[in-house]
């Protein structure tokens, strides 16, 4: 049978997400079904560096909309209060892979002592700013690929709603009461409480952690991630933007039974301490959260509870669950948006492929990748747990000792071995790697994961180490914060 239209169940990001995304690639006919009783969970505030690019670049919407409705902020990356160090960076660009000029190593293997200013963007996050100036004075935005956004759910949830509109996709009040499947398994349609019955030809299932198709109505197996990541709540809180400048990264810091996000928006501040329910009681976190940010007003903390995993399959018969619905795992480093791009783009992309009528083969290939980019999240978060140093408490010796690593062992044990090299890396890595070569050295040379082969360099790749920070701190120094990029591009001579 040819497809012809689908029916998306949700409407917060990951249901709009892939509501645009076949809008744009594919002449199917799109309706969404959302529940105005049952919302939308409403958090989900960081992005990693696919999420401008792929609104922009790949389905081509308009910039300006983009920054004047849901009014993001740049993010270059993480700030990390981790491990041993004082702090260190994460970007999305090549710090610790990449080797700078006059080094006959890579840059990973200089930084027993400091680790500053190894490239632009670290160096730009260390100062507080988030874009070189172009000759006129305006920000350059050619780093843009390896830049991320802060982004308010609810603003980025109205804004995909209006692409979404815009693209002529039905959007429907109501809550799913009943699925009525066919006699060989697929769904057919699903009984809304008023009364009403929506047929399709396929269903995409955003419906959030209820994961009403793929989980409730299918019964497809949930697969725990809770043998490697033991964080199952967040206390949420947050406080309206004073003097504080806005930062041109998420902050992750470690907390006594877990750790805490700070993310920025424009105008105001959103803290998340991510915690084990195993190791500290939600008014215990709730305690902390409040006494290490002063700020935040006790009564606008909520909790949130989550389990970490993904179901067995995301494409099972006639549905393909994209979002919380397919899968979470805490958000170290926000990944779940990325998550919903590679599932909405291979989605639509299989859809479109197979002329509408996807053989079986499409559903094994989708299902592989699926499985692969989950727990390939999960081992990178895992390997966040386990080389963290900075507190003794029970909960993070608990981590540095029990923590399996999966897939990032063998890469782990060679670095051990090694040092933090990036030779041959698409060996110990697979090339679909989300974070690739470069997250996993962040991680390891940012928490000074001890090695068996440091090395020593000699005093010309000192000097020459030492004139390429001073070069990246000088072009750092003179670059725009995230408030001068704002006022930039909201003057009236701007242009995109
Ligand atoms: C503590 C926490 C922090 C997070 N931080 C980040 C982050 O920084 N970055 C990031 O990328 N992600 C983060 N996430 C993940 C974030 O939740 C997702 O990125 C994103 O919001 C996707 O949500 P969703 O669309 O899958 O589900 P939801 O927003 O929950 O939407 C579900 C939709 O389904 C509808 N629905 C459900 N059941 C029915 C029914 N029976 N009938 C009709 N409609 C129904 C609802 O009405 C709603 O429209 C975080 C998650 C948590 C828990």
């Amino acid at each position: 049978m040819r497809i012809k239209r689908v029916v998306i169940l949700g409407a917060g990001s990951a249901g709009l997400l892939a509501a645009v995304t076949f809008a744009r690639r594919t002449p199917l006919e799109i309706e969404i079904i959302r529940s105005p009783g049952i919302g939308i969970i409403g958090v989900g505030e960081g992005t990693t560096h696919t999420f401008p690019g792929y609104l922009l670049n790949e389905l081509r919407f308009d910039p300006h909309k983009l920054f004047s409705e849901a009014q993001p902020t740049w993010k270059l990356g993480l700030r990390f209060l981790w491990g041993p160090r004082k702090e260190f960076f994460y970007t999305f660009s090549q710090q610790f892979a990449a080797r700078a000029r006059g080094l006959t190593r890579n840059n990973g293997y200089y930084c027993d002592e400091s680790i500053d200013d190894l490239d632009i963007m670290s160096a730009m996050m260390r100062r507080g700013r988030a874009f070189l100036r172009r000759a006129d004075g305006g920000p350059d935005f050619s780093t843009h690929g390896s830049t991320a956004f802060h982004i308010e759910n609810e603003r980025l949830v109205a804004y995909l709603e209006s692409l979404a509109r815009g693209l002529k996709v039905g959007i429907r009040d109501g809550t799913v009461a009943r699925v009525k499947r066919a006699a060989d398994g697929r769904i057919e349609s699903l009984q809304l409480d008023d009364g009403a019955s929506v047929s399709g030809d396929f269903f995409i299932d955003a419906s959030g952690f209820r994961s009403e198709l793929l989980g409730a109505a299918l019964g497809e197996p949930f697969v725990d991630f809770s043998n490697a990541l033991f964080c199952d709540r967040a206390v949420i809180g947050g406080w309206e933007r004073r003097e504080e400048p806005i930062l041109p990264y998420t902050t992750c810091e470690t907390m006594d039974a877990g750790w805490c996000w700070q993310i920025e928006h424009e105008h105001f501040i959103n803290r998340g301490y991510v915690y084990s329910s195993a190791f500290i009681a939600d008014e215990s976190a709730r305690a902390e959260l409040l006494r290490k940010n002063p700020r935040i007003p006790p009564e606008r903390t909520r909790v949130v509870r989550f389990r970490s995993g993904r179901y067995r399959r995301g494409w099972v018969e006639n549905v393909i669950a994209i979002g919380n619905s397919a899968g979470f795992v805490e958000p170290l480093e926000a990944t779940a948006l990325a998550a919903i791009i590679n599932q909405a783009r291979a989605a639509a992309q299989m859809l479109s492929d197979s002329d509408y009528a996807p053989p079986p083969g499409y559903r094994e290939l989708y299902n592989r990748n699926h499985a692969f980019v989950w727990d390939e999240i999960r081992d990178f978060i895992a390997l966040h747990y386990r080389v963290n140093s900075r507190l003794d408490t029970a909960f993070w010796q608990h981590c540095r000792e029990s923590t399996p690593l999966g897939i990032a062992q063998e890469l782990f044990d060679f670095c051990g071995d090694h040092g933090p090299t990036s030779i041959h890396s698409h060996v110990l890595l697979p090339h679909t790697s989300t974070f690739g070569i470069e997250g996993y050295l962040a991680m390891l040379v940012g928490n000074r994961v001890p090695h068996a082969t440091p090395h020593s360099a000699d005093t010309a790749e000192l000097a020459a180490l030492a004139s390429h920070r001073a070069a990246n701190a000088a072009r750092a120094e003179n670059a725009l914060t995230v408030a001068q990029t704002i006022a930039a591009i909201r003057s009236p001579a701007w242009r995109w």
